[in-house]
């Protein structure tokens, strides 16, 4: 059998693998989800390289273009600026240029579409002049149709002596620019931004949600929270002009950016932002992640399964472990071991421990079959577990056993429920056909209700005391019962070793004629000489002795002793007088009791005329084998005395069936003495025995008066305090 401790580590086992596997999976999926990201984000990187690069190009491509011209070119006298220009209009056109023109050093310029004008107000024209190639940011053209443009612009020089002579610019409208900044890689969703430092966008794509804004940080900021880490990224991105990437929100989207690196302007510089819409870049990413998630959903739910199978099992096998344990197989109810788990948790409330069970119930078994006894027991178990209360606790022991607890305060409230339970229980031999079911409660109140065994115990013990009455069937445990009980079981102990040590001892109490008081022999009684020299009268042990079968043990010992004593005054030549012996009703149970006793006063060389036999009156209430054991002691030779008559069962018919020698008339009646009714009876009794044939011996004898009065009777003995009480051997040997 598993035990409790084993499962519980197992299940600790298995939630720590199952802990570190989701633990693993987790941290695997995450890793992945990672490095799928690294690589979109990778690819985003090189495709924003290979943009800026192809940006930069054009730009610088457009730029030696210009300067390439600008070398070749005459700087046209006054008067043939139009003819020179005109010149460069197809090579504008060529281009996609909206122009070509050049700007005198005096800022009057002219361009292929035929303007003149004086532009030293701009950038480019200043910068230039200073021997600078420049493009500058967005501006609105002032020339022609109002659109946006930019311009790319670069010195003239004299040839003759090197100096600026003027600034050859071309003009190109920002839409076309723009055009190139989408990018064609992730299937056209893809686009560029070109911006300043502070923000300023040269340029974005027609495609892009800012489209048409200002400023990169206005439209991030636009009140949008979740780009506020984006804009605190991209800020010193812009100032250090380290390349670098991330993501920002616009229009609820989330968009994936890289900015590879700067254009080197040389005023203003210039970055360039790749831009991807995330559900783009991540629907190469995502698919993947998808069949991870699946996965690990499966691998989560198989987990789960199976663990949600290990708590089921886990918890039947509890189950069947605890009935196993704690239910009782014939009631279903709970069994002793439950019991004692469940009492103990009420230890500190006081209340009464019930030991019951049923009188004879091994007859019920044996007439009416085992499976009709038990079903008997579980009508029984029915009616106790009815009649507890919730907070109280019954449980079947084992056999006919049960035990109870119930929480009254009061002795009388227990007594009236147990009387309940007795009617019920009663009530089932009538109810269920059986011969008599009798229980029997034994009722112990304990203050300590963890001391379950010792509890019980007292409880059994008061039902011992009623057990087989049929006056009274419960009884409350006494502590003078119980301490009884311990020094009997101390004698019942002590008893094989008391034979073997020879402390029993027989003391001899003389018999006196009633005619002339001479003694006429003696009756042996024994004595326990205990280890401190006190003596424990048979009283106390015989009936003990009877219970459980020592007595035959015993009565042989005395018998023998009393013969070898005999024997030794025969020996001695001293006076020999009959001693009777006692022979308990229990004793004549054992088989060959008669043959034994022969043998033994053989062996002793003794004859039979110097032992008689006591039998107890009670002994011959309905047995009629002692009938035949009578006549077989008659016939070895003994004389049988009729003991004890007039105490309890006292049956003239058997005195008349029974072959007895001598009655002898029990104390109880001779206490009558002195009360006429009494006497009238002792008078009788004396007479009608007398009728009988059988002689009288008066026992307990202790006043003058009674010992008058039995003269009178013409009792043909006295024994009694009156002439002597028990001797010691020596005593009664001197006195003869
Ligand atoms: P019992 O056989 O009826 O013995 C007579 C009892 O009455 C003895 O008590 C005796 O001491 C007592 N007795 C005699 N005269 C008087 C008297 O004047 N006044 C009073 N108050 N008592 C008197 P004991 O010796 O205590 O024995 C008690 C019983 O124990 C005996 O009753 C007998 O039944 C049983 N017993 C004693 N020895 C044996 C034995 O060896 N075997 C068996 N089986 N039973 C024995
Ligand atoms: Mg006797
Ligand atoms: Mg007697």
């Amino acid at each position: 059998m598993q035990t409790g401790k084993g499962k519980g580590i197992r299940a600790v086992i298995f939630i720590a693998a199952a802990a570190v596997l989701l633990i693993s999976i987790g941290i695997y999926n995450r890793r992945l989800r990672d490095e799928l990201g690294t690589q979109m984000l990778d690819t985003l990187q090189n495709v924003a390289e290979q943009n800026a690069l192809a940006l930069e190009r054009e730009i610088q491509g457009k730029q030696n273009f210009l300067e390439g011209i600008a070398r070749e070119l005459q700087v046209p006298e006054n008067g043939e600026e139009e003819d020179v220009i005109a010149g460069l209009g197809d090579v504008a056109e060529d281009y996609h240029f909206k122009r070509m023109g050049f700007v005198y050093p005096d800022g009057q310029a002219y361009t292929t579409d035929g303007y003149k004008q004086n532009l030293s107000f701009r950038d480019f024209f200043q910068k230039s002049m200073k021997g600078e190639t420049y493009i500058t940011d967005v501006l609105t053209d002032s020339l022609g149709e109002e659109e946006q443009i930019n311009v790319i612009s670069v010195p003239v020089y004299n040839r003759e002596n090197d100096q600026t002579a003027g600034v050859l610019f071309a003009t190109y409208r920002t839409e076309m620019f723009k055009e190139q900044l989408n990018v064609t890689s992730f299937s056209g969703e893809g686009y560029s931004l070109v911006v300043k430092e502070d923000g300023t966008l040269i340029a974005d794509s027609p495609r892009s949600p800012m489209y048409g804004k200002e400023n990169l940080f206005d439209a991030l900021t636009e009140g949008r929270d979740e780009n506020e880490t984006a804009t605190d990224e991209i800020s010193p991105l812009l100032k250090s002009g380290k390349s670098g990437g991330g993501s920002y929100y616009l229009e609820g989207k989330r968009y994936y950016y890289c900015m590879p690196m700067n254009l080197s302007m040389e005023e203003g510089r210039w970055f360039i932002f790749t831009v991807v819409p995330a559900e783009v870049l991540e629907a190469k990413v995502n698919p993947v992640l998808k069949d991870i998630n699946t996965l690990f959903a499966i691998m989560v739910m198989v987990l789960g399964i199976a663990f949600c199978v290990y708590v089921y099992s886990y918890q039947r096998s509890k189950k069947d472990l605890y009935s196993l344990a704690y239910q009782d197989p014939l009631t279903c109810g709970d069994n002793y071991a439950c019991f004692q788990e469940k009492i103990k948790r009420k230890k500190d409330v006081p209340g009464y421990i019930i030991s019951m069970d049923l009188s004879e119930f091994k007859i019920i078994n044996n007439t009416c079959g085992i499976s009709k006894g038990n079903m008997i027991l579980k009508s029984v178990w029915e009616i106790l577990a009815s009649e507890i209360r919730r907070e109280e606790l019954a449980a079947h022991i084992n056999a006919d056993r049960f035990i109870l607890y119930l929480e009254e305060e009061e002795r009388k409230q227990v007594e009236i429920r147990v009387k309940h339970l007795i009617e019920r229980i009663s009530g089932l031999s009538e109810t269920m056909n059986v011969p008599r079911v009798v229980p029997y409660f034994g009722i112990y109140h304990s203050d300590d209700l963890s001391e379950v065994e010792t509890n019980y115990s007292y409880a059994s013990h008061a039902r011992h005391q009623v057990k087989g009455r049929r006056d009274q069937n419960y009884a409350f445990y006494e502590e003078s019962d119980f301490q009884l009980m311990l020094k009997n079981r101390r004698l019942e102990d002590g008893f094989e070793k008391a034979i073997r040590d020879h402390r029993f001892e027989v003391w001899y109490q003389p018999k006196y004629s009633t005619s002339d008081a001479s003694i006429v022999g003696s009756e042996a009684l024994v004595r326990w000489r205990m280890e401190d020299g006190s003596l424990v009268p048979p009283g106390i042990f015989i009936p003990l002795f009877e219970k459980n079968g020592m007595i035959a043990e015993l009565d042989e010992y005395v018998f023998r002793t009393v013969c070898a004593q005999q024997k030794s005054w025969l020996k001695e030549g001293k006076q020999v007088l009959p001693v009777s012996i006692n022979i308990s009703r229990a004793s004549l149970y054992y088989s060959n009791i008669v043959e034994k006793y022969r043998a033994i006063l053989e062996e002793c060389e003794v004859d039979s005329q110097y032992i008689q036999l006591e039998i107890t009156e009670s002994a011959t209430v309905d047995n009629k084998e002692i009938q035949d054991l009578i006549d077989q002691f008659h016939k070895a030779g003994f004389q049988l005395l009729l003991d004890d008559f007039g105490n309890g069962y006292s049956s003239l018919s058997s005195l008349n069936e029974m072959h007895f020698d001598v009655l002898k008339l029990d104390k109880s009646l001779i206490d009558h003495i002195g009360d006429r009714n009494g006497e009238k009876l002792l008078y009788h009794i004396v007479n009608l025995v007398k009728s009988l044939g059988l002689k009288i011996t008066a026992e307990g004898v202790e006043s003058k008066e009674q010992v008058g009065f039995l003269q009178k009777l013409r009792c043909n003995d006295i024994q009694g305090f009156y002439y002597s009480r028990p001797l010691p051997c020596l005593e009664y040997e001197k006195l003869l």
